[in-house]
């Protein structure tokens, strides 16, 4: 990982740390952060000579060579010190509150755009809406393109950046022609590796997020860890990791409730971690219960599936969808147990 002076190298200067990799069968793939850019070196980066070579240039800080199987996610990168600033909130400074419909209804715009509305005034920072989406029967219904109009919409309307599912070329295309904010990777696609790599192609030198969530088997934290690394040495670290329970699931729950990896992740890693509580229990009446346990682990914020009228949504609308109005108590009750929990940081970073 070459760390240059500046806040990035002049496109002369990459040109000859290009050429000087190459002569040892290695690549440079930019890392373009929101104030610096850092140069990952892909292949085998431990010829000494090259090193060498590249320490001897007199723009380049540091070579920093991570001995780690993520080594852009690794807590010790130097990625660590950048910042990532979502919908006005500095991760790591306040909770990051998402919200919005689990399936956005191509039939009925308004109940997105009254969600929106609604959601802004509760307190929520980004506005999430599904298009295309995961079915597990061919027959169901899913996705329209229409429905990324009604998202765009509701941004405009709203000024709240919006966050929808991407699980394909052609969706990544239209999401990167709207200007998405932030580009979700769901659970069944989180070890599709080379979706993770062409969607962090994509979002590279952009300002558009990827918002990860952990696979629906048992993924180990390695694993999780190792599938955000794909995004990140394709170009782009604004990566958000995101627990959304587990296979098998508790009796009575959706999935198995994660929230405690966390604690896990905030060890090997510098990326903010934003727990999805409403696909963990799948069903309302639990989720202002887990979105407190997510905070008292440490998470950074919470994506919940919130609907003006759950009963009049689509997907997984009706079941788990809590009402703007819970939100705005909640988003208040979960800064609160953030703030809490923010007592007992220091003891976890030693
Ligand atoms: C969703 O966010 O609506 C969704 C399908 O999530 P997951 O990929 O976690 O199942
Ligand atoms: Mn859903």
């Amino acid at each position: 990982m070459i760390i240059p002076k500046e806040p990035k190298l002049t496109p002369a200067q990459l040109a000859e740390v290009e050429a000087i990799v190459t002569e040892y069968n290695c690549v440079i793939q930019p890392i373009v952060g929101a104030k610096r850019s850092i140069y990952a070196i892909l292949g085998d980066e431990r010829h000494e000579t090259m090193i060498n070579r590249i320490l001897g240039l007199e723009y380049v800080d540091r070579v920093d060579q991570i001995d780690s199987p993520y080594r852009l996610m690794d807590i010790h990168s130097e990625l660590a010190s950048g910042e990532l600033t979502l919908g006005g909130v500095t991760l790591g400074k306040e909770p990051l509150f998402i919200a919005g419909h689990c399936t956005i209804d191509p039939k009925q715009p308004n109940l997105l755009y009254e969600t929106a509305e609604a959601l802004k005034e509760a307190g929520a920072h980004i506005l999430r809406g599904g298009v295309w989406k995961p079915r597990t029967m061919p027959y169901s219904y899913q996705g329209d393109q229409k429905a990324l109009e009604i998202l765009v919409e509701a941004r405009a309307r709203t000024g709240l950046p919006i966050n929808t599912e991407v699980m394909d070329d052609d969706q990544l295309k239209l999401v990167m022609d709207a200007k998405i904010d932030m580009i979700q990777i769901g659970a069944r696609n989180a070890v599709n590796y080379s979706l993770l790599r062409k969607i962090g192609a994509a979002t590279a030198g952009t300002k558009t997020a990827v918002l990860l969530k952990r696979g629906r088997p048992m993924a180990p934290v390695d694993e999780f860890l190792a599938a955000a690394e794909y995004i990140a040495a394709a170009g782009n670290p604004n990566i958000l990791l995101c627990p959304r329970g587990t296979l098998p699931s508790i009796d009575g729950y959706r999935n198995h409730p994660d929230e405690c990896i966390t604690q896990l992740l905030k060890e090997k890693t510098w990326a903010a971690v934003v727990v999805d509580p409403s696909h963990s229990v799948g069903r309302a009446r639990y989720v202002p219960g887990a979105v407190l346990a997510a905070m008292s682990y440490g998470a950074d914020g919470v994506v919940v599936e919130s609907h003006i009228n759950p009963s009049h949504g689509i997907g997984d609308d009706p079941k788990q969808s809590i009402t703007p109005d819970v939100c705005r108590q909640l988003f208040v009750d979960a800064r609160m147990v953030w703030e809490l929990r923010r007592k007992y940081n220091a003891p976890l970073a030693g």
